[in-house]
C-alpha cells in the first residue's frame, strides 16, 4: 500500500515493524460535547484505513484514547480544561459528563459503521503511567519544574518541529487566547507535562504526584498510553490535521525523549470538515451532529458515503445541497444492489479483474471516491448477480456502507408497498388485470373473472372484494 506520510509530506510504501502486524494509535474524543460531523469525519477515514488494511491481510492492533481530562481549550496548555467547561454547562460532574459524551461518541460510531477499536483507554484511568513518563523525562534531563508545574524542554531536541517549519512566534500566548504568557516556559515552544499550579482553582480531578496534587497535560496521555498498549515501536498514528501540531508534535517529542530511539514513522491526518464559516468545531458551539442528520430525515450512512467520496487529504466542505446530492447518488446505487438476483456462476476470472480495481484504488494513499467507482464497474460488469452481490459484500467489509443491509431493506419496503397497495398505488399489472375482471364481472363473463382471479391466486395474489372496489394482498 502506498500511503501519504506527513513527516517526509511524499507518498510512500507503507512499512510495518514486525511483518504483517500493524499498530494502530488514535487520537479518541475530548468528551466534553457530542462529536461533530467533522470530527467523525476523522474517524470515518482511519476507520476505512483501519478495515482496508485488514482487508489487504494486516493483523491491525488498534488503541484509541479517551481524552477525558488535561485539553485546555488552547492547544497550547492556555485556557480553560475543557472537560471542566462542559461539567459548568451542564451542571454535572466532569465524570458524569466524561461517561454521557464517551457513550454519545459510541452509539454515533455505530450509526455511521465506525468499529470502535479493541482497546479505548480513558485518559483518567492512566495517571500513573503519566507519572512514570514524566519522571522518566525529568531523569533524562528532557523536563525541568517551573512555578510547580513539569515543562518538557523543547530546546533539548534537534528537531522539533517535525512536520512544519513553524515559527516561534507562532506559539507567542495571549496574542492567542487573551490570557498572559507563561513566565515559568524556559522557551516558547515547551509544553506541561503536569500541572499543578493551574488557573482554575476549582479544577476538579486532581491527582497526587511527586510534583504536587496535580493533573496531566494532554500531550502525555497519548505518548504513555500508546507506548504501554502497542510497544516502544507504532506503525502508524492517526489525528485530524489540527493535531499535527502542536500535540502530534508534542506526542513525538515526549514518545522519542522517553524512548531514546524514532518512534513512529507514518502519522495519517485527516483534512477538515468545513462550513461555509470555517472549520466545524466544538468550541465555537455552531456544529452538526449525527442525532441531528437523524432528526432532518438523513440515514447517517449517506454521511459516511458523502465523506467516502472525497479524498481524505482534502478539506471538505459540507452543505445540505452536497448531502442532498449524496442521497441521491446513494439511494440509486441501493435501488441498483436491491435488484440484483443472488443467481448464476461465482464467476472468479471476472471478480479478479473488478477486485484488482478496487485495490488499485484503495493501495494508492486510500482513495476512496475511486474505490466507490470500483464498486459501480461491479454493477456494470457482465458477470453474474451472484458473482456482483459477493463483490459487493466484500468491498463494503471496507466501505462498510451498509450496502446488502439497505437493499435488503429496500426490497423489504417494496414487497409491503405492494403488499397494502391503495387505489392510486400498487403493481399496474396487478391493477389493469383488477380492472379488467371488474369489467368481465359486469358483462357477466364469470369464466374470465375467475380465471384472472385464478391466475393472480397463482402468483400468490389474493383479491379482495370490498363495496368500495377490489384490493389485493401478496400472499
Ligand atoms: P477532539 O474531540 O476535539 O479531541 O477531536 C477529535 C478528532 O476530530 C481529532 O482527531 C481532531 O483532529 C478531529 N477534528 C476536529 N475538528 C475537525 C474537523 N472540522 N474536521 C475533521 N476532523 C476534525
Ligand atoms: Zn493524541
Amino acid at each position: 500500500m502506498i500511503l501519504y506520510k506527513s513527516l517526509t509530506h511524499s507518498k510512500d510504501e507503507f512499512t510495518t515493524h514486525e511483518p504483517g502486524v500493524v499498530r494502530m494509535y488514535t487520537c479518541g474524543p475530548t468528551v466534553y460535547h457530542f462529536a461533530h460531523i467533522g470530527n467523525l469525519r476523522s474517524y470515518i477515514m482511519e476507520d476505512v484505513l483501519e478495515k482496508y488494511l485488514r482487508y489487504a491481510g494486516y493483523r491491525v492492533d488498534r488503541v484509541m484514547n479517551i481524552t477525558d481530562v488535561g485539553h485546555l481549550s488552547s492547544d497550547a496548555d492556555t485556557g480553560e480544561d475543557k472537560m471542566l467547561k462542559g461539567a459548568k454547562r451542564e451542571h454535572k460532574s466532569v465524570m458524569e459528563i466524561a461517561k454521557y459524551y464517551t457513550d454519545a461518541f459510541f452509539a454515533d460510531c455505530g450509526k455511521l459503521n465506525i468499529r470502535i477499536p479493541d482497546t479505548v483507554v480513558p485518559a483518567t484511568s492512566r495517571i500513573p503511567d503519566f507519572i512514570e513518563m514524566v519522571s522518566r523525562l525529568l531523569e533524562k534531563g528532557y523536563a525541568y519544574e517551573a512555578g510547580g508545574n513539569v515543562y518538557f524542554d523543547t530546546s533539548k531536541l534537534d528537531e522539533y518541529y517535525v512536520f512544519n517549519k513553524h515559527d516561534a512566534e507562532d506559539l507567542a500566548e495571549g496574542v492567542r487566547e487573551g490570557v498572559g504568557v507563561d513566565v515559568n516556559k524556559k522557551n516558547k515552544a515547551d509544553f506541561v507535562l503536569w500541572f499543578t499550579k493551574s488557573k482554575f482553582e476549582d479544577q476538579e480531578l486532581k491527582w497526587e504526584s511527586p510534583w504536587g496534587l496535580g493533573y496531566p497535560g494532554w500531550h502525555i496521555e497519548c505518548s504513555a498510553i500508546s507506548v504501554k498498549e502497542l510497544g516502544e515501536y507504532l506503525d502508524l498514528h492517526c489525528g485530524g490535521i489540527d493535531n499535527a501540531f502542536p500535540h502530534h508534535t508534542n506526542e513525538i517529542a515526549q514518545s522519542e525523549a522517553y524512548l531514546g530511539h524514532p518512534w513512529c514513522p507514518q502519522w495519517f491526518h485527516v483534512l477538515h470538515l468545513n462550513t461555509d464559516k470555517g472549520k466545524m468545531s466544538k468550541s465555537s458551539g455552531e456544529f452538526l451532529t449525527v442525532s441531528l442528520l437523524e432528526e432532518k430525515g438523513y440515514d447517517p450512512l449517506v454521511y459516511r458515503f458523502f465523506c467516502l467520496q472525497s479524498h481524505y487529504r482534502k478539506s471538505l466542505v459540507f452543505s445540505w445541497d452536497a448531502l442532498d446530492n449524496a442521497v441521491a447518488a446513494y439511494d440509486k446505487l441501493i435501488a441498483k444492489i436491491a435488484a440484483l438476483k443472488d443467481e448464476g456462476p461465482d464467476d472468479e476470472d471476472g471478480k479478479a479483474v473488478l477486485r484488482a480495481r478496487f485495490n488499485e484504488a484503495m493501495s494508492n494513499d486510500l482513495n476512496t471516491s475511486l474505490g466507490i467507482t470500483a464498486l459501480y464497474d461491479v454493477l456494470k460488469a457482465p458477470i453474474s448477480g451472484k458473482a456482483k452481490l459477493s463483490l459487493i459484500a466484500e468491498f463494503d467489509t471496507v466501505l462498510s456502507l451498509g450496502l446488502l443491509d439497505r437493499s435488503a431493506k429496500y426490497n423489504e419496503k417494496a414487497k409491503q408497498k405492494a403488499a397494502t397497495p391503495s387505489s392510486e398505488e400498487g403493481d399496474p399489472r396487478v391493477l389493469a388485470l383488477i380492472a379488467e375482471r371488474a369489467e368481465a364481472k359486469k358483462a357477466k363473463n364469470y369464466a374470465r373473472a375467475d380465471e384472472i382471479r385464478n391466475a393472480l391466486a397463482a402468483e400468490g395474489i389474493t383479491l379482495i372484494d370490498t363495496p368500495q372496489g377490489t384490493t389485493y394482498k401478496i400472499g
